[in-house]
């Protein structure tokens, strides 16, 4: 966030409205510098449906969350881990082997797919095991 050390005066990210003191405009996860009377709005959580204000809401992967969800989605999303390998650089053999062998510690393999628009890249989609069990058992 370098923006938040620049001098010049920050345009509500809500409702467009300049601040007139540069660095007076409070930052919200995944939304922006926004003003006062914005950052004072009530919004609904998406995942709790709890009502908070704006300043005490974020936006993460395009949905409003307070921030006890907010922090729930983060740690979420950190419990996927995706490896790309290069078949440019090594044989598909070689890349399996090494898919298995570096599964890392506590994950659990999910899929191997091809890269997005790419001929020669592999994905490997490791998840945190206590989750990949609980969501087989
Ligand atoms: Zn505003
Ligand atoms: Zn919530």
């Amino acid at each position: 966030m370098q923006h938040l050390t620049s001098k010049k005066p920050a345009k509500c990210a809500i409702c467009g409205s300049e601040e007139s003191t540069p660095g007076t405009y409070p930052m919200v996860i995944g939304v922006g510098r926004i003003c006062m009377n914005c950052a004072m709005q009530k919004v609904r959580c998406e995942v709790c449906g709890d009502e908070v204000k704006r300043l005490t809401s974020s936006r993460f992967q395009g949905r409003t969350l307070c921030l006890k969800d907010h922090m729930k989605e983060v740690e979420k999303y950190k419990q996927h881990i995706v490896k790309t390998y290069d078949e440019e650089n090594e044989p598909l053999t070689t890349i399996l082997e090494k898919v298995m062998k570096e599964q890392p510690e506590g994950y659990t393999l999910v899929t191997i797919r091809r890269g997005r628009n790419s001929t020669h890249v592999w994905e490997a989609e490791y998840e945190k095991t206590e989750i990949f069990q609980s969501r087989c058992s």
